[in-house]
Formats: C-alpha cells, sequence, structure tokens
C-alpha cells in the first residue's frame, strides 16, 4: 500500500541535528504511527513520505520553514516573576505549555534573574534543520474515526 492522505503511516526514525546530534528516535519494535495529511508531523518530512510504501528507506533534511519554523526573536520576552504564581522554583530550563493561536506552544525558563524571568516562545527545534533517517513499517487505511479524530488508534 502506497502513502497517500488518509493512511495510517508507522516508521522507524531518527532525527538529527546539523552537528550529527540525535534529536529524537523511535524506540526500538515501537515504530510512531501518523495519521498522513493530518499535520501531525512536519510537513517537510510529510512530503517526502508521500507515495513511499512498507519497507522503503529515505533520508530527507527539512529547512525550517517545512520544519519548525524560523526562530522569531519577538517569541523571547522578560516577565515578571509574580507571573509565575504557583512555582516556587523557577529555574533555568523548565518548560510550561501555554495555548495560543497556533495551538499549544511550549515555553522555555532561558534567564533567571531575581525578579525578572526571561522566557523563549519558539519551538526548541524552530530555526534548525531536521536530519530525517527513515524506514517505513507499514501503511494501512485510516478507520473513518480516525480520520474524524485526527489522530491513530490503538490497533485491536
Ligand atoms: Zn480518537
Amino acid at each position: 500500500m502506497v502513502i497517500a492522505d488518509e493512511k495510517v503511516v508507522s516508521i522507524h526514525y531518527k532525527l538529527t541535528s546539523d552537528d550529527g546530534q540525535v534529536i529524537q528516535e523511535s524506540a526500538a519494535g515501537e515504530p510512531l504511527s501518523y495519521i498522513h495529511g493530518a499535520g501531525n508531523i512536519v510537513l517537510g518530512l510529510e512530503s517526502a513520505l508521500s507515495g513511499k510504501s512498507g519497507g522503503d528507506k529515505l533520508k530527507v533534511s527539512v529547512n525550517p520553514e517545512q520544519g519548525y519554523g524560523p526562530r522569531n526573536d519577538a517569541l523571547i520576552q522578560e516577565l515578571p516573576r509574580k507571573m509565575f504564581e504557583g512555582i516556587d522554583d523557577i529555574q533555568e530550563g523548565m518548560q510550561f505549555q501555554a495555548q495560543s493561536e497556533q495551538g499549544t506552544q511550549v515555553i522555555t525558563v532561558t534567564n533567571v534573574d531575581g525578579d525578572r524571568i526571561t522566557v523563549d516562545g519558539n519551538h526548541p527545534l524552530a530555526g534548525q534543520v531536521l536530519n530525517f533517517e527513515v524506514e517505513v513499517d507499514s501503511v494501512r487505511d485510516a478507520s473513518a474515526e480516525e480520520i474524524a479524530h485526527g489522530h491513530v488508534h490503538k490497533e485491536v
């Protein structure tokens, strides 16, 4: 079966940065499953997988425009500590989820200086070239319910 919209695709993958660091990879024997065409994975990888089928292997470099977007300095903000009410120990590297027009956004604390907390709303992988090594494990039709929900259900 060939990968096209409304197919459930399972892939093994490894994602590395341009300097060769492994950023993410699927666990051994546990491929990642997604619905093709539903925006479950980054656009550049989804396009590269169109037309492939089970057993195919590919390497694809996705630029930020087709990945997690360019870095945007306007998303770096300095906030007063009182905005973090209820969090006693704010530390560099902590991440929070915030709702925005683009959906769920991850905010990372990048600096703590007394009462001033610097946060970065860029996706941690924004501005990076994403180098994927992918092997297609399987392809099947998505069920009507999966298509309606926009995500994969566990196989019965
Ligand atoms: Zn569901």
